[in-house]
């Protein structure tokens, strides 16, 4: 039987490995040869009438768009790689070369293409790839992989005005290790190093073998050089465990050299070279530990370290103590009411003001524990003095951001007015302008709370954080606390005016007026002639004992 040339097309169409097919103008398909099976799993007869599109992956579609816009703007066949669907296992990679057909008026009528199977090239071009950026030994990424994840950081470092650490891990001892137990075993030491800093560091960052003993760790979004210590520490921890290795038990050690974008280097050049630096500075000094590149950073690094240690211990062992600030009618110059001040009791340093700990135990977040110390102290404190007599007594307690946004913050208070048995309303928390605004909603929310329990609520070191007024209104506080460097100056000068407004606007909301800092009598005078409510400072007393307050009260 004679064949027609249709016949023909079709059998040549279905007899070879690649699979053909057509679809009219607009992507639907009209015929594809039966070896779609092999493909895609799915027959021609499931197809035939399904946009084309509908079997690329997700992933691949700009590709395949690209290559239909292609094809109708210039009119010639074209070819892309992308990925087929399968209905079991991973998709297919496939080479599509696609070409227009049209009209003799010229108008586009539909597609003819075809799909090769390019699957098994794509996983040689991918294990190339691989091969090509990653140390064969460790799989860690390699130099050329780091250079470029380093370029990267360091542009979005620049562009967010972050800072960027550059940890450069140095193996102490390994030629020794090659030289008396074989390079078998040095090259297991490091493929064991190089698991365990991977399991150390955050997905983000990028960890790299340079070649021989030497890692790099690229560490991006610090918010404090001391941060880069505690990495430094934790992953030394990791490496110093014990390694059994086929000949026997090995104790690793290394150092590790820290540099710091910009401070240390802007390029990758120069900071690698300023990390190498402090990693052979490091081994000078004997090696296992770490050292940074910036020697005046490294002494403020132990010094906040060594704070922080030290936070931990006057937590467990309940360090602190509380200093009381008297607080004064203005009109009546009469004890109304004290405000708690943190101190800590350092076993060599003495007594310590907030100054010197406060911002580590806020960023450690030890000053959860350390204020609930506070809080049980104060409210302790309100029962002696209520016991005593001090039917009006009122403590005003400061609280942090971090222990304001903690979610047990309310049944922290609850707990302990319950436990000492004082009303409530017998707390005043201070909470600064800043802290209350970061997240407005919640703290409308929290201070509404707190009211409702009786609790007062006021707003400490007021006016030096926001211009914005606007939220005052809709915060429901009882006081505003004028900041202390309002005071300055009075009754001179600028200040002046600013105080007086701030009482002025304070009374109108309806809130009390508390005047912080008070030193000079003239202060005094001025906050008289203003009606300030009430006032602190050292002209009446520096915070001090609760017996020394009992006794001015007395006075
Ligand atoms: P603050 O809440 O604004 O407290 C007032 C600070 O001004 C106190 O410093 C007080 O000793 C000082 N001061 C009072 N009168 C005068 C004066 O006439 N002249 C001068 N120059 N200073 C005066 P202190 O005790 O060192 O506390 C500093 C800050 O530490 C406090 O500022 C508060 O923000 C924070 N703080 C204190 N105790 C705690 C606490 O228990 N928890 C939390 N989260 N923060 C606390
Ligand atoms: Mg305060
Ligand atoms: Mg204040």
């Amino acid at each position: 039987m004679d064949r027609t040339p249709d016949d023909l097309l079709r059998l040549l169409a279905e007899r070879t490995a690649d699979v053909y097919w057509t679809t009219n103008d607009r992507g639907i398909l009209t015929y594809v040869a039966p070896q779609v099976v092999v493909l895609t799993g799915r027959q021609p007869n499931e197809l035939i009438g399904a946009p084309l599109q509908a079997l690329v992956c997700e992933e691949d579609f700009d590709e395949a768009a690209s290559l239909q816009r292609a094809i109708m703007e210039r009119r010639t066949t074209c070819t892309v790689a992308y990925r087929l669907k399968r209905t079991v296992g991973e998709p297919v990679w496939v080479e599509a070369t696609v070409h227009a057909v049209h009209s003799p008026e010229r108008a586009l009528t539909g597609f003819v293409g075809s799909w090769h199977d390019i699957t098994e090239r794509r996983r040689i071009e991918v294990a190339f790839e691989h091969q090509a950026y990653h140390d064969s030994l460790t799989s860690l990424p390699n130099r050329r992989l780091f250079e470029d994840r380093l370029t990267i950081a360091l542009a979005q470092a620049r562009r967010l005005r972050a800072q960027l650490a550059l940890l450069y891990i140095d193996v102490d001892r390994l030629s020794r290790i090659n030289d008396t137990l074989g390079h078998n075993t040095g090259d297991e030491v490091l493929r064991t190093i190089g698991r365990r800093l991977s399991s150390g560091v955050r997905a983000s960052d990028t960890l790299a073998r340079l070649g021989g003993d030497e890692f790099v760790l690229v560490a991006s979004n610090l918010r404090h050089v001391e941060d880069t210590v505690r990495i430094a520490q934790l992953l030394q921890h990791k490496i110093n465990q014990p390694l059994t290795t086929s000949k026997q038990e090995l104790f690793i050690t290394t150092s590790i050299g820290i540099a710091v974008f910009p401070q240390d280097g802007g390029e990758v050049g120069s900071l690698l070279a300023s990390a190498d630096a402090a990693t052979r500075a490091c081994k000078r000094l004997g090696g296992n530990g770490w050292y940074l590149h910036n020697s005046s950073v490294n002494e403020r690094a132990m010094q906040r370290l060594a704070v922080e240690m030290e936070l931990h211990r006057a937590v467990e062992r309940s360090e602190f103590l509380v200093r009381y600030q008297p607080i004064l009618g203005v009109a009546q110059q009469q004890i109304t009411a004290v405000e708690a001040l943190v101190r800590w009791q350092h076993p060599t340093r003495g007594e310590l003001l907030p100054v010197s700990f406060l911002e580590v135990a806020e960023e450690t977040g030890l000053i959860i524990g350390m204020g609930e110390q506070v809080i049980q102290s104060a409210c302790a404190q309100a029962r002696a003095w209520l016991n005593e007599g001090w039917e009006s007594t009122s403590i005003s307690v400061n609280l942090s951001a971090r222990q304001f946004e903690h979610p047990k913050m309310l049944e922290l208070i609850d707990h302990a007015v319950l436990r000492h048995r004082v009303p409530p309303s017998v707390l005043q928390i201070e909470i600064t302008e800043g802290t209350a605004l970061r997240d407005l909603p919640r703290s409308i929310e929290v201070f509404g709370e707190l009211r409702k329990r009786g609790v007062r609520v006021s707003i400490d070191d007021f006016g030096i954080g926001y211009s914005s007024l606007g939220y005052l209104k809709e915060l429901p506080v009882n006081a505003l606390k004028i900041d202390r460097t309002f005071l300055t100056g009075i009754p001179q000068g600028r200040n002046a005016a600013i105080v007086a407004a701030v009482i002025a606007m304070g009374h109108a909301l309806g809130l009390e007026v508390i005047a912080e800092g008070v030193e000079l009598p003239e202060q005094m005078e001025f906050l008289r002639e203003h009606a300030c409510d009430v006032c602190q400072g050292y002209l009446f007393s520096k915070p001090t004992t609760a017996e020394e307050i009992m006794r001015m009260r007395r006075g």
